[in-house]
């Protein structure tokens, strides 16, 4: 494949997240999308399953053919990680972002896989969320992890993905058998995290309201029974229509909005 091809199917799905980010519909707003791309046989994609994430799959399992993995990431405006920064429990526009937000990224893999198929080129996806084991509560595709692949950022000490525009938003990704990251741009950044970087933050630690959250790692299983606490809390009293499983507490820190730095105070 010419780099020029490569540019143009690039082309081809970022003005087609930009648009339906833009036109969804919903109250959710988004600040402008960010977009990373990674090789189908990068050896990090064995590297995560072998040591990170048993049974993640690899790209080729996904699709066979895969030559790339396209992710992008919709971060949430400012307003909205300072309600939910605020909030004694949970803002229900973060509710509402939650469930609008897995709703456009599946509409948008879909967009994305039909707007693929015109070009000739296959594509396969897995769900925005909902996709992890049920024991090991690991996901079986981390998107958050193909985008560290895709060099959008860095897992934060509250093992979210901080990406340029911080971590308060969601990411997703499809598999392309064609070769998107021929040509992209590279990222990188020392550090997007201050708890790695070694400076003193851990605003997300002193965020979780249940301890979930520590220096030594998240307890998942502390994090999921809040999750549904918060999501039933929701539904009682902020209109929600279903449970969800949210919180988002350790995402409104210095991080929120930007990766971690003296200047990206905006959520603390
Ligand atoms: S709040 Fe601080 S320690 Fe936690 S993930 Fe963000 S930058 Fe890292
Ligand atoms: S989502 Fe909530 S409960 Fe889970 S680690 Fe973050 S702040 Fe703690």
């Amino acid at each position: 494949m010419e780099d020029s091809e490569a540019s143009r199917l690039r082309a081809v799905l970022e003005s087609t997240v930009r648009r339906m980010a833009a036109e969804h519909g919903g109250k959710t707003r988004y600040r402008e999308p960010l977009f990373g791309y990674a090789r189908a046989d990068d050896p990090r994609w064995q590297f995560l399953r072998d040591t990170h994430v048993p049974g993640h799959l690899l790209p080729s399992e996904v699709l066979p053919g895969a030559q790339s993995v396209a992710c992008f990431f919709l971060p949430f405006e400012a307003d909205l990680v300072r309600a939910n920064a605020v909030a004694t429990v949970c803002a229900a526009e973060w509710g509402t972002a939650y469930v609008e937000t897995n709703a456009l990224l599946t509409l948008m893999c879909a967009e994305l896989e039909r707007a693929f198929a015109r070009e000739g080129v296959a594509a396969s996806w897995q769900q925005p969320t909902h996709n992890y084991d049920p024991v090991s509560l690991r996901a079986r595709w981390s998107h958050k992890s193909a985008a560290v692949i895709a060099g959008m950022g860095e897992i934060g000490l509250h093992q979210m993905l901080i990406t340029e525009r911080g971590c308060a938003g969601r990411v997703s990704s499809i598999v392309v058998a064609a070769d998107l990251a021929r040509g992209a741009a590279g990222r990188s950044r020392p550090s997007f995290c201050g708890y790695f970087a070694g400076a003193s933050c851990s605003a997300c630690v002193e965020r979780c309201p249940v301890g979930a959250l520590t220096t030594d790692g998240l307890r998942r299983d502390a994090c999921r029974d809040h999750l549904k606490v918060v999501g039933e809390y929701l539904v009682r009293h902020c209109s929600v229509p279903e449970p969800l499983d949210i919180c988002g507490k350790c995402c409104t820190g210095p991080c929120a909005l930007a990766p971690w730095g003296p200047a990206a105070t905006p959520g603390s």
